[in-house]
């Protein structure tokens, strides 16, 4: 299972009041549309997130972009919308895309996992509540009632089967549908409903701003107080013929070499290991598969950098490294001061914040017999 998520963000509602768009509004402090961002980007199961936005928003995108996540612009309705960024997903690995509206930036881990949770079983699954107030018709005076039961109000994301969902767009009419669901049941797609969350609101209303403002300060309040992750790393590489080698991002004159596909940076690969680890997200050969030419003889800082910004998309911040090298030789003592000044460069810390040491193993095993060099690495990340 490869999941997508896509966020609709190119309307240029203003009902919301406000100079910009809402999905540009700020929210405590933040656009809308990064609160929506944050709840899918903070989750190891989503493989690859697409923003659809207004052409005119190309430079307030830039700051949210991501590893994971990229700009579609979007067409002259949402439906086209959601059409080009359905497009963008042909011919990768995605199997399954939820569609989400960039307004509703309160929706919860919760309900994504419930909709993630019925698409085992169905093509199609969305969030709502049934709808627990009576219903009128009329105008300045009731004239008339209608039956509630069996009715219910449609949130996002919705998630479908792909490339189901991307065929049913394309199939679909010209006439206007409400939301994804709409065409995937015209489709003939079988969609599953999951309970919603009264607060996972789109924002459509100026009222709506200070009610979201409310919850986020709520949740805030009562949540746990941050997300605090440790993750380690570990690697070896064998000596071979050389005349340098590289660690921790400095090339140090010695007479063999480190062999790997890459430069063989050892420190810094069980550094980003650590990184990819605290997040839970795997590690580098999968994210640089050793199989992929591209790598070959690739500077780590790639690596590290790469790991660093996934870690940032997923909203956390890097507050701790200490990188141990495991080696006889080369005396790691004289370069200490260089390799954690370049570590904290690539990662954007300051440099009390990064420890890089070293021991020997007593001439015991292959680091003792001079056969290679093994590094652990610790990482710690928060997330407020
Ligand atoms: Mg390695």
């Amino acid at each position: 299972m490869t999941t997508a998520a896509i966020l609709t963000a190119a309307g240029r509602g203003t009902r919301a009041g406000g100079e910009c768009p809402k999905q540009w509004r700020l929210l405590a402090g933040r656009p809308v549309l990064a609160h929506a961002l944050a709840a899918f980007a903070g989750r190891a199961d989503i493989s690859r997130i697409i923003l659809v936005i207004h052409p005119d928003d190309r430079a307030l995108a830039a700051s949210l972009l991501g590893p994971r996540t990229s700009v579609v612009v979007g067409g002259a309705d949402r439906a086209a919308s959601v059409r080009n960024a359905l497009r963008a997903l042909r011919g990768t690995d995605t199997t399954r895309v939820l569609i989400h509206d960039g307004a509703r930036p309160l929706v919860s881990d919760a309900v994504i996992s419930r909709v993630l949770g019925a698409l085992e079983t169905h093509p199609g699954a969305a969030p709502a509540l049934a709808v627990t107030d009576a219903l009128w018709r009329g105008g300045a005076t009731v004239t008339g009632t209608l039956p509630r039961a069996g009715l219910f109000r449609a949130q996002t994301p919705q998630g479908f089967a792909f490339p189901a969902i991307l065929d049913a767009h394309e199939a679909h009419s010209t006439a206007a549908a409400a939301d994804d669901v709409e065409v995937a049941r015209a489709a003939g797609l079988d969609v599953a409903i999951v309970a919603g969350d009264e607060d996972n609101l789109k924002l459509t209303w100026p009222d709506d701003f200070p009610r979201a403002e409310r919850l986020l300060a709520a949740r805030t309040a009562k949540g746990p107080p941050m997300d605090i992750r440790t993750g380690n790393g570990f690697d070896v590489h064998r000596f071979g013929p050389g005349d340098h080698l590289w660690l921790c991002g400095q090339r140090i004159a010695f007479p063999r070499g480190l062999q790997g596909h890459s430069d063989a940076d050892v420190g810094m690969h069980a550094l980003s290991d650590a990184i990819y680890g605290a997040l839970a997200m795997g590690d580098i050969g999968q994210h640089f598969p050793p199989s992929d030419p591209r790598w070959k003889g690739a500077a780590s800082h790639v690596f590290l950098t790469h790991a660093i910004s996934l870690a940032r998309e997923s909203g956390f911040a890097l507050t701790h490294a200490d990188v141990t090298l495991i080696c006889e030789q080369p005396r790691i003592g004289p370069h200490a001061g260089a390799m954690r000044a370049e570590l904290a460069r690539l990662l954007s810390v300051d440099i009390t914040r990064i420890s890089v040491k070293a021991t020997t193993t007593e001439r015991l095993g292959f680091a003792g017999r001079e056969e290679g060099i093994a590094a652990l690495a610790t990482a710690t990340l928060v997330r407020p």
